[in-house]
């Protein structure tokens, strides 16, 4: 248990509920880190983050601008007054991190994965006795206990200043979000460490600037400390995860029309509805998109078999099944016969797409 943290944010001056961390994926140039964090500041955004050492997962793509990076940080805390973030992974970003003045560090989804790297970092940190905030994202597989077991390194190496950020966890093919959410994992965090704050990524856990709001309501909803949304000045021209950035002038938008939660807030409010309705859309989205893909399996095996497409009893079957489930649900017939219409016909688009690939 962590049972002696002390707070992330600057010493002597209370957490802001939420905490906001926003900045773009990478520093790219002098010019789009200053221009994006003037913007940031000038919306009220206090704490810049900027990936400076970027882990790819092919080589060939956009690494990082290293060192230089740092010295631009230190032009933005200069300028706007803004605390600074980078992500380290190893001995000698931590060195060059410190030895810049950056004020926080986080660890990526990559790195908490291996405890070497964490125990690397959490030795260094130690050698070096600083006194920074420290946040760790989960890794990038679904283990509460590897992402615990990152944590606790660095508490082991005197890291007071600690925090989690649930960045979702990869899988296998293509879905709504480009990490799974997986909130039962960050829920369970909360309740084994209640004293560990923890910050929700809806940029890298949506992977598109559309599930941002919905995915950062769901979070400040379930109690989460704070947000690290990516924002970008030109988001579209970013270096790395373009589709998942914001302009400033947009995340002052999301953030504004964000429900924070609080003792007061009534769960009846209209603005709480409307985001489970957004949720709901996500999840029957997710579902569906896992039924085509079933579909489509079926699709292939009745092409190796030489089968039709079209199976009038196991169609009729289907409807007259959902039918009744609905109607004892309280949804009324034709309704659900107009879904499953739908439905059916796309999954037998879908099939003849496959039947008549060659
Ligand atoms: C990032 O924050 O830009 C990043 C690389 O994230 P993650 O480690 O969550 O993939
Ligand atoms: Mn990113």
């Amino acid at each position: 248990m962590f049972t002696e943290l002390k707070s992330i944010y600057p010493e002597g001056i209370a957490t802001p509920n939420p905490l906001i961390i926003a900045g773009p994926c990478s520093a790219e140039t002098r010019e789009q880190v200053l221009t994006t964090a003037r913007e940031l500041s000038a919306n009220g955004i206090r704490l810049f983050r900027a990936g400076i050492w970027k882990p790819r997962t092919k080589p060939g793509g956009f690494e990082g601008v290293g060192p230089e990076g740092l010295e631009w940080l230190k032009e933005v805390k200069q300028e706007t007054g803004m605390q600074v973030a980078v992500e380290v992974a190893n001995h000698a970003h931590v060195e060059a991190a410190v030895a810049a003045g950056i004020d926080m560090l986080w660890i990526g989804a990559r790195t908490s994965a291996n405890p070497f790297a964490m125990q690397e970092i959490a030795d260094t940190l130690s050698q070096l006795n600083v006194d920074c905030p420290v946040l760790v994202k989960n890794p990038v597989n679904p283990d509460l206990d590897l992402w615990i077991g990152a944590l606790e390194r660095l508490y082991n190496a005197g890291i007071r200043r600690l925090g989690a950020i649930h960045r979702g966890f990869s899988t296998y093919g293509k879905h709504l979000y480009r990490n799974m959410p997986q909130w039962h994992i960050p829920i369970e965090l909360r309740r084994r460490e209640p004293n560990l704050p923890i910050i929700c990524d809806p940029s890298h856990i949506g992977g598109k600037r559309e599930l941002i709001s919905s995915i950062s309501q769901q979070a400040l909803d379930m109690g989460f400390d704070g947000l690290i949304i990516e924002s970008h000045c030109d988001p579209d021209c970013a270096w790395s995860d373009k589709a998942q950035q914001v302009t400033p002038d947009v995340l002052n938008f999301i953030l504004n029309t964000l429900v924070i939660r609080d003792q007061k807030t009534s769960t009846e409010s209209l603005a709480l509805l409307r985001q489970q309705i957004d949720r709901i859309d996500n999840e029957i989205l997710e579902q569906l998109n896992k039924r085509m893909s079933v579909s489509r399996e079926i699709g292939q095996f009745k092409k190796e078999h030489r089968m039709p497409v079209l199976q009038a009893n196991r169609y009729d079957s289907i409807m007259k099944s959902r039918v009744k489930l609905a109607v004892e649900m309280g949804m009324s017939a034709e309704f659900m016969t107009a879904v499953l219409t739908a439905i059916h016909e796309e999954s037998v688009r879908q099939q003849l797409e496959i039947l008549n690939r060659r």
